[in-house]
């Protein structure tokens, strides 16, 4: 199936109201420019390097979202670059964001990524940490949480399902209560193989890379980061 295919078939499974985000990690811009022509206008890279490359070549009115790991060091890069960074997952992190978006005087709009499944070898704030994290974003000037993000343990459709209601249920209880800055809106979760489950589950934002642009080769170079 073609890109344009592809996203027709996913855009008739999920409601209007849920986002379609187009992950184009290691893709080329020509693949994009075909999820472009789709009206596509939101793409998620996990590479701060690889969004600075695309950005200067490709459309001028797309919203780029940091879906992986963020180093410190990388957070200077991306300001003014990035519509939504979904990898907040340190108040160490956070410190930097505030610091670097507070040179230029811009807003960061950010979610807070759960770890939902306690793994170790993913990023991501574990439940016991909400609230420490909770309680800086709430001093801070230049930061304003949007909701959050999960990247769910490998399992099966089951397992899934309750990695996403358990999520889902942080995410409204989040909602009814009011902090300063944080506005619990978007619920990023649900990939290629679990995107149904996902949004059957409350999710707002899909994420789907593989499932629009093919299968990824990491061959060409980058490594993987997931
Ligand atoms: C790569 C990636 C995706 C997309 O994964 P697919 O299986 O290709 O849909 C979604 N979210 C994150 C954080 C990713 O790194």
């Amino acid at each position: 199936m073609t890109v344009c295919e592809n996203i027709e078939k996913i855009k008739k499974e999920i409601p209007s109201s849920v986002k379609l985000l187009a992950v184009s990690k290691t893709k080329s811009i020509e693949m994009m420019e075909e999820a472009y022509k789709k009206g596509i206008r939101d793409f998620g890279e996990n590479k701060v390097q690889e969004i600075m490359k695309k950005e200067e070549s490709f459309h001028k009115d797309v919203r780029w979202h940091l879906i992986g790991n963020l180093q410190t060091n990388k957070v200077k890069y991306i300001v003014g670059k990035v519509y939504l960074i979904h990898s907040l997952s340190s108040i160490k992190l956070l410190r930097q964001i505030e610091k670097e978006f507070g040179k230029v005087d811009q807003i960061a709009k950010v979610l807070l990524q759960i770890n939902i499944g306690r793994e170790e070898s993913k990023g991501g704030i574990l439940l016991e940490e909400l609230d420490l994290i909770i309680n800086e974003v709430e001093e801070c000037k230049f930061v304003k949480v949007n909701g959050i993000m999960v990247i769910i343990p490998k399992g099966d459709e089951d397992s899934n399902r309750q990695c996403f209601k358990k999520t889902k249920d942080v995410f409204d209880e989040l909602k009814e209560k009011s902090f300063n800055n944080i506005e619990m809106e978007i619920l990023s979760m649900g990939m290629t193989q679990d995107y149904k489950t996902a949004v059957e589950e409350g999710s707002n934002l899909i994420r789907v890379g593989e499932g629009i642009f093919g299968k990824r080769d990491y061959s060409i170079g980058g490594e993987k980061d997931e």
